[in-house]
């Protein structure tokens, strides 16, 4: 008998629980990895986070390979058929995999939970992308927090609570599968192509978190850490991520990636405002949606400096500075009364780091219409955030090349008058209650 290790967003050998629980058994492991046909199918073919998540599992697969003998499988479809195809391959006793708390994989890990019941196969699932889980941070008198604040102090007050528990599944590996014609697919094989975009590294010195809380809002500066796509993905042990910020002097840089599980913890309570306004009465915000406009903002025309430079960096290396994402996002929505979901929609297709619970997260806050969300009468003024985060224009330069030049264009729309246009316009949804 073996037992399955299932990989999803986990991507490493090091400090896995799931990985660290499985490798425990007397049985031997076997680490798989489905490529998923219900995500696949929607992207296009040379989607840089697929080729990410595949050179990461053949760098596994080849450190597996040298070391012990064993390896990884790897499998294109649907997760309910393959799971018939590993149980037939394969006499399973158990499978184990680490916790995802999105509506589409709480879902997808409900049905195969209930499949492999039906064979008398065990299913377990653990906590290792967060902190604290689901209700794990909630108020005195029981419910989830809907303020940040409050949410982030007793975060860090359960946070000293809990004994700093390592999982190192790199101890055991010897116990991986011994194995190595184990179903190994090529991007080709699944229809796709290799990516020019490629995911840096991240960075977390000392001296870097001391000064986190003025180079993050600097978008010319390497100053924020870039671990959102290793977050996203598993390629970084959060818990070490986590000791390390809570150590810091600053916590600015610890805040940070409490929101982050903020956020995950809202989506998995609510997880209804993934398509709907957290607060209701925001839907009936009547949207301009103006198509010809959308494009201007995607392809990063609009005008505006700042907004283009953000939106081509976007384009071009799949990734944006957090100040300017709020400076695009509030241009979408206010400037241009475009529905935050469409801008949303957008981000997921291009964003290393797209992480639903961010995202949208991230979306309705810039819209006002989220959780402990900006206020709607906020509009951001473009031309105020670049003195203030991009002074000598070394962002702007870097991503508009024809900046200054008669070829830029003008401002697609006044700044006044789109103001003015857009609290007339949420102010008659909100006078509706
Ligand atoms: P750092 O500044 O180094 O922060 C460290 C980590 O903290 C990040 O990697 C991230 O995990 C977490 N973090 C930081 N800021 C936030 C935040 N505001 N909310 C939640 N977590 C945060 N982040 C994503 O990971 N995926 C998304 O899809 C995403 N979409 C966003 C959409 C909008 C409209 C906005 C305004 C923000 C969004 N963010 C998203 C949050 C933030 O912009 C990114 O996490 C950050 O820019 C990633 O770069 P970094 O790792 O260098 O960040």
């Amino acid at each position: 008998k073996v037992n399955v290790f299932w990989y999803r967003r986990d991507l490493r050998l090091h400090d896995n629980v799931g990985l660290f629980h499985a490798l425990q058994e007397d049985e031997a492991t076997l680490p798989v990895f489905i490529f998923d046909k219900y995500i696949l199918d929607e992207l296009p073919e040379d989607d840089a986070r697929v080729s990410f998540i595949f050179s990461e599992i053949q760098k596994m697969r080849n450190e597996l390979q040298e070391k012990y003998g064993s390896s990884i499988a790897t499998y294109y479809g649907y997760p309910e058929e393959v799971f018939k195809e590993i149980t037939q391959d394969f006499d399973v006793k158990a499978v184990f995999t680490n916790r995802d708390y999105e509506p589409y994989a709480y879902q997808r890990d409900a049905n195969i939970k209930a499949y492999l019941a039906e064979k008398g196969i065990e299913f377990h699932d653990f906590k290792d992308q967060v902190i604290f889980e689901k209700n794990e941070v909630e108020k005195n008198e029981g419910g989830m927090y809907l303020v940040f604040t409050p949410y982030m102090k007793q975060w860090k007050k359960e946070f000293k609570k809990i004994s700093a528990d390592t999982f190192n599944s790199e101890n055991r590996l010897h116990n991986t599968l011994q194995n190595s014609r184990l179903p190994n697919l090529s991007l080709g094989d699944m229809g796709f192509t290799k990516s020019s975009i490629e995911v840096p590294d991240y960075h977390l010195e000392d001296d870097f978190l001391e000064n986190y809380e003025e180079t993050r809002n600097i978008p010319s500066i390497n100053g924020t850490s870039r671990l959102s796509t290793h977050l996203r993905f598993g390629t970084v042990g959060y818990r070490e991520v986590v000791q390390k910020a809570a150590s810091a002097k600053n916590e600015t840089f610890l805040n940070e990636l409490i929101w982050r599980e903020f956020y995950k913890a809202i989506l998995h309570h609510f997880p209804e405002t993934q398509n709907r306004a957290f607060k209701p009465i925001y839907d009936d915000i009547k949207w301009r949606n103006d198509e010809a406009e959308f494009e201007k903002w995607k392809t990063g025309t609009t005008g505006y400096p700042i907004v283009d430079a953000g939106m081509r960096q976007l384009d071009k290396t799949g990734w944006m500075h957090n100040r300017i994402r709020m400076v695009v996002g509030s241009f979408l929505c206010k400037h241009l009364l475009i529905d935050w979901r469409w801008g949303e929609a957008y981000f997921a297709k291009k964003l290393l780091d797209y992480e639903m619970a961010s995202n949208i997260g991230g979306w309705q806050w810039v819209a006002g219409t989220g959780v402990d969300a900006a206020p709607y009468f906020r509009v951001f003024n473009p031309y105020s955030q670049t003195d203030k985060f991009d002074k000598d224009k070394k962002y702007i330069k870097k991503w508009i090349p024809e900046y200054g030049t008669n070829t830029y264009q003008e401002p697609m729309v006044e700044h006044k008058m789109a103001r003015e246009r857009c609290l007339e316009t949420y102010k008659a949804a909100v006078k509706k209650t």
